[in-house]
């Protein structure tokens, strides 16, 4: 295949803040220094995902949110790419790195291993226990707990009495909650003019206990394929319904302007929904949000 100018597009989570770029800027450069070594467009996005998982100001990996009891966390990660590879994980609890593991999933004969197996496969694959809660997560969650005494309407559309309602973890709630997004997400087209995309997400907050959300399920929240990839961040409810990233990469495929099928895909989910997307194609880079979202791009 002729070589291609490669790009990378790395965002930190619709609505982390602006301020937070300076992680996707790390991350875009470990990208940038995978595909330097010679290494594919899947090792540079794993590669720009793990530094953003173990960045603890990201809601993923290390920093990952606290699930409402204060305790638990699960996690979701995906790969994808257009030579063929196609793997994720969902409510995965206790390792360093989801997006390894999920990379690790491609491995075996499945494409989606979830709870306690997926759990038992990361041990398989060497992947050790690891249960570290930053501070940062701790003071997150009991700010969430804040927002959510004070009647704040956690999700878009939901209200915290839902919550309560449905309360699937142990004991009793200990609110009357708030939303955070925050998932790490990266594409990335490499010389050899491929497509990859990963994603990394401690889940949106506040959530129910077993709650997956876009980020492993293929075309909601990622989809790689010849035409270009696109990584959605933001309510994964409203994510999911509209199946976002395929929505977006059809468009491209059609031949419709990257930043107007970004745009176009935005405008499926409410306005009050923080929801973020990236997206490389053949020739085109970009970016979009409807909140402040810490983005990085680099372009050959
Ligand atoms: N989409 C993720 C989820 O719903 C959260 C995020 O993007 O921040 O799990």
């Amino acid at each position: 295949m002729q070589a291609a100018s490669s790009a990378i597009v790395v965002h930190g989570g619709a609505g982390a803040g602006e301020e937070l770029s300076d992680g996707c800027r790390c991350a875009a450069e470990a990208a940038a220094q995978a595909l330097a070594r010679g290494e594919q467009g899947l090792a540079a996005v794993i590669a720009a995902v793990v530094v953003l998982e173990d960045d603890e100001r990201f809601n993923a990996g290390t920093g990952a949110a606290l699930g409402l009891d204060g305790k638990t966390i699960e996690m979701d990660a995906s790969v994808m790419d257009s030579r063929g590879t196609l793997s994720a994980v969902a409510a995965l609890r206790s390792v360093k790195n989801p997006v390894l593991v999920a990379r690790d999933v491609a491995r075996s004969p499945h494409v989606l291993l979830a709870g306690e197996g997926a759990q038992r496969y990361a041990r398989l694959m060497g992947h050790a226990p690891y249960d570290v809660v930053p501070e940062t997560a701790r003071r997150r969650h009991w700010e969430l707990l804040e927002k959510m005494g004070t009647c704040e309407q956690p999700m878009a559309g939901v209200d915290n009495i839902e919550f309560a309602r449905f309360w699937n973890y142990g004991g009793q709630p200990g609110f009357d909650a708030p939303q955070g997004c925050d998932t790490v997400g990266a594409v990335v087209r490499d010389a050899d003019g491929h497509f990859a995309v990963a994603g990394s997400t401690g889940g949106s907050a506040p959530s129910l206990l077993g709650r997956v959300g876009d980020t492993p399920l293929i075309g909601c929240g990622f989809y790689a394929g010849p035409a270009g990839a696109v990584a959605a961040t933001g309510i994964g409810e409203y994510i999911i319904r509209n199946m976002l990233a395929i929505t977006v990469y059809h468009w491209i495929a059609a031949g419709v302007d990257l930043h107007l099928a970004l745009q176009r895909g935005l405008a499926l989910v409410p306005p009050d929904a923080s929801t973020g997307l990236i997206a490389v194609s053949k020739t085109q880079a970009g970016w979009l949000a409807n909140s402040s979202t810490p983005f990085a791009h680099i372009q050959d």
